[in-house]
């Protein structure tokens, strides 16, 4: 079974947020909520700047404290690709899985269950992309699997220096970004 990521080239996202337009579409994300969204960095001293602009979403991390956390099982990782999900019928709506988050990646849904980026789990098991990777003008992600060494991903990570965010926090983030 897949352990499903996603590699982002930071060199060639420009922030036009077609990412955040498609998922919101694609997902019905209530307005005033993003499963994704845009984040930027600002490193170095004038006049020698460096901009990293970060398209950004849950990680789908390998040892996701929202799981460990949840006290009815609502979130959990699906054996399908390794996906953390969130089934909102068990969802009580206790915020535990928020406040564990250090990527700040879920939101409670006005339906009142804990709400987050899925991968777009429905698509990509009718074999298509996320909609996020599938609109962006300049293909600067690429999403598939972490545990086959030839896929592209892999290959990505192999041949370029990249990050993943906030290391310290333990959790295996499943999304590198290409520096
Ligand atoms: S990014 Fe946050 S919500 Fe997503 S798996 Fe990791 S800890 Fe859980
Ligand atoms: S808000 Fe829902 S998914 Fe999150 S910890 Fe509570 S019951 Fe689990």
């Amino acid at each position: 079974m897949a352990r499903y990521g996603m590699v982002i080239d930071t060199r060639r996202c420009v922030g036009c947020m077609d990412c955040v337009v498609a998922c919101k579409t694609e997902n019905q994300v209530p307005e005033g909520f993003d499963r994704d969204w845009i984040a930027t960095d600002t490193t170095g001293r004038f006049p020698n700047l460096h901009l990293e602009i970060r398209s950004e979403r849950c990680n789908h991390c390998d040892a996701p404290p929202c799981v460990d956390c949840c006290p009815t099982g609502a979130s959990h990782v699906e054996p399908f690709g390794h996906v953390v999900l969130v089934t909102p019928e068990q969802c009580i709506g206790c915020k535990a899985c928020l406040a564990s988050c250090p990527y700040d990646a879920r939101f409670v849904n006005p339906d009142g269950f804990a709400d987050k980026c899925t991968f777009c789990i429905h698509r990509v098991k009718e074999g298509l992309d996320p909609a996020c990777v599938s609109v962006c003008p300049t293909r600067c992600m690429t999403f598939g699997d972490l545990d086959d060494p030839r896929s592209e991903v892999n290959r990505l990570i192999e041949s370029r220096t990249h990050h993943a965010l906030i290391p310290a926090a333990g959790t295996s983030p499943r999304i590198f970004y290409l520096t």
